[in-house]
């Protein structure tokens, strides 16, 4: 089955690249959340976070953090957003592995994540149960 992000890697498909290097890619997201919304991929097709070799997440951030960086740099943005859907329950429509890279501009409208200070009591119940999951 074709994919869109190896079509991209391999010249079939055009994107705006914005970094390149033998292993990694970086290029505007073609429906932007915000200016300069980009997306980093390994080249290599995995499908998630699950899937990708201990020994490419370095690499890969290593560029999540380059084109980050730039767009605060280039773009003025005042903070960033750095997400990946893993699966489609998780609202992933691309099935190869990408690290959303958005920035934000502080009065754009878009979305934050609602901070709860101090843990709600009714709450603390199934945050110990879910954490001692997590430990294991
Ligand atoms: P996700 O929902 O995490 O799978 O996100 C997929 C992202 O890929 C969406 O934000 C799309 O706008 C973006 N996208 C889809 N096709 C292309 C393309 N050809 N070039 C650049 N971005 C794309
Ligand atoms: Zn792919």
């Amino acid at each position: 089955m074709g994919c869109v992000f190896c079509d991209i890697v391999n010249g079939k498909l055009s994107a705006y690249k914005i970094y390149e290097s033998d292993n990694y890619l970086a290029f505007l997201d073609i429906n932007p959340r915000s200016k300069g919304h980009c997306l980093v991929i390994p080249k290599k097709h995995y499908s998630s976070i699950i899937e990708l070799p201990e020994d490419k997440i370095f690499g890969l951030f290593n560029v999540v953090k380059i084109v980050a960086e730039k767009v605060v740099k280039n773009l003025n943005a005042s903070g960033i957003n750095i997400c990946i859907n893993n699966g489609r329950d998780a609202g992933q429509v691309i099935p190869h592995l990408h690290v959303h890279v958005i920035p934000r501009y502080g009065d754009d409208g878009g979305e934050a994540i609602e901070v709860f200070l101090p843990v709600r009591e009714e709450l603390r119940e199934e945050l110990d149960d879910i954490s001692k999951k997590l430990r294991m």
